[in-house]
C-alpha cells in the first residue's frame, strides 16, 4: 500500500533529521510515513527581492513531481517561505490538494542569534508539521495556546506549544478519519 504521508525533502536536508521526523509523525498520525528522494528548487526560484520561496511556487513543484493522486504530501525546505498577505510563514497546508509545507528557516535557533541546536529544531519542526497535517486533514486553528493546532506567530508561540493535539482536536480528527 502507498504512505499516506510522503516527506519531500526539498534540496538537501539531514536525512537522520527525517528519519526521526517521520518516526514520530507516525506515532502521531497512525499513519505509515515515507521519506521520499529531495526535490531540487534551485535558488533561482526564490523571489530575487526577498529572498524567499512563494509557497504557490514550491507547493506547484512538489505536485508536479507526484503526480499520483492519494495520501499528503509534506514539504521540508531550509528556504524562507511566504505567501500574499504574508510577510513570512513557518508553512502552511491545502486540505483540498493533500499538499503541506514547512520551512526550517526561521525555526533554526540561529536565526534569532542563538547557538544552534539541533534538538531545539527537531521540536519546533515536530510541532509545525503536526500542526500543517493537521490542516492536511481538516482541523481548523485552536484556541489553546498549548495545542499543536494553535496558530503560532512568532517562534516563542511554537515553543509553547505541544507537538500533539489537545483533547478538542484529537477527537475532531478521530471524527473526520472514523
Ligand atoms: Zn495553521
Ligand atoms: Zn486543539
Amino acid at each position: 500500500m502507498e504512505s499516506p504521508i510522503r516527506i519531500v525533502p526539498i534540496n538537501a536536508v539531514d536525512g537522520g533529521f527525517l528519519d526521526r521526523l517521520a518516526l514520530c509523525l507516525e506515532e502521531r498520525f497512525l499513519y505509515s510515513v515515507r521519506v521520499e528522494r529531495p526535490l531540487s528548487v534551485p535558488r533561482s526560484a526564490l523571489n530575487n527581492t526577498r529572498q524567499q520561496l512563494f509557497l504557490a511556487t514550491l507547493t506547484a513543484k512538489v505536485l508536479r513531481a507526484h503526480p499520483e493522486p492519494g495520501g499528503m504530501l509534506l514539504a521540508v525546505t531550509e528556504y524562507d517561505l511566504y505567501k500574499t498577505s504574508h510577510r513570512f510563514i513557518f508553512g502552511d497546508a491545502d486540505e483540498g490538494q493533500g499538499v503541506a509545507a514547512v520551512s526550517l528557516h526561521r525555526l533554526r535557533s540561529e536565526f534569532y542569534g542563538e547557538t544552534p541546536d539541533d534538538n531545539v529544531l527537531f521540536q519546533r519542526a515536530l510541532k509545525e508539521t503536526v500542526h500543517e497535517l493537521g490542516h492536511a486533514l481538516g482541523l481548523k486553528h485552536c484556541f489553546n495556546a498549548r495545542c499543536a493546532m494553535y496558530y503560532s506567530n512568532s517562534i516563542f508561540e511554537t515553543d509553547n506549544k505541544m507537538s500533539h493535539f489537545c483533547e478538542t482536536c484529537d477527537q475532531r480528527l478521530s471524527r473526520t478519519r472514523n
